[in-house]
């Protein structure tokens, strides 16, 4: 019997009432500073994921043993940031009404504050933590409040005070650092501080962001943004370990911009760690 043509991220057919993790993709990249096209990544990586297993030899789990459902793509305006995030926050709220966790993939980093409205609404004492290269922290960029050089510093006007944990950051202006001090915790360039933070959240609802280009740009080259002296793809799968221990109420993956990546190796890596994401998180 031939079967229907059904288009996922590779092992993520399960039907949407009994998944438990709700994966979709945000195609949105309007206000990207450099280098656009994050928009082409979460359907690259649909089709790259044919490329990778469903089992992970580092878990010894297999896509095959969970239920997870990929929504598509969302339909985004891209002339208008607040529509575009309206959109991804009204999304959201049904899958966790629904009491599942969403995963989307952008897309620009801006698309993480939709999802990040969505989930405070259900946990109020949201905390996030935050992987990237760049602080995210201009409270506008060329005057625009809604931009991903923007985007955490929107999410503090939601969470507020002491709940954002950056990692691996490495780029952002001078008054970006200064400012930043007292409100949000920054570990520069690397994951030592991870381990004191995930102490400091046992008990708390997390939302993990992951911007791409907090990867070293020798192994991820196609992102918008590209920044020298990243982590490594096994240093971050490390860190996700760790972070995947705690309360882990939704999630992102953004930036990576396929038409940067000649070699498609940065796509394939997105594809590994969609996998490992969802292995990991998957309770
Ligand atoms: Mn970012
Ligand atoms: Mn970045």
């Amino acid at each position: 019997m031939p079967n229907k043509n059904i288009h996922t991220f590779i092992g993520c057919d399960s039907e949407y009432d009994v998944s438990k993790i709700v994966v979709f993709g945000a195609p949105y990249d309007c206000t990207t500073s450099y280098r656009p096209g994050a928009r082409f990544a979460s359907s690259a990586i649909r089709n790259e994921s044919y490329g990778i297993e469903t089992y992970s030899p580092y878990l010894d789990k297999d896509l095959t043993d969970i239920r997870v459902f990929d929504g598509g793509d969302l339909e985004l305006n891209f002339g208008n940031p607040e529509r575009a995030l309206h959109d991804i926050e009204a999304f959201a709220d049904k899958i966790i009404a629904d009491g599942k966790m969403p995963f989307m993939i952008g897309g620009e980093h801006l698309v993480t504050l939709g999802a990040v409205k969505a989930a405070v609404k259900k946990y109020p004492s949201l905390h996030i933590i935050h992987f990237d290269a760049h602080m995210d922290m201009r409270d506008d960029y060329l005057g625009e409040k809604f931009s991903h050089a923007t985007v955490m510093r929107r999410c503090l006007d939601i969470v507020g005070d002491n709940k954002i944990f950056q990692f691996g950051i490495r780029s952002g202006d001078r008054k970006e650092f200064y400012e930043a001090k007292g409100h949000i915790e920054t570990c520069k360039f690397n994951f030592s501080a991870l381990e004191e933070t995930i102490g400091k959240l046992t008990d708390k609802p997390v939302y993990l962001t992951i911007d791409l280009d907090v990867l070293d740009p020798g192994e991820f080259p196609g992102t918008g943004t590209p920044e020298a002296g990243g982590v490594s793809f096994k240093e971050l799968l490390a860190a996700i370990e760790k972070v995947a221990k705690l309360n882990i109420v939704g999630l992102d993956m953004n930036e990576l911009s396929p038409v940067y990546d000649q070699s498609g190796v940065s796509t394939a890596l997105a594809c590994n760690l969609v996998r490992e994401l969802l292995l990991q998180l998957y309770k």
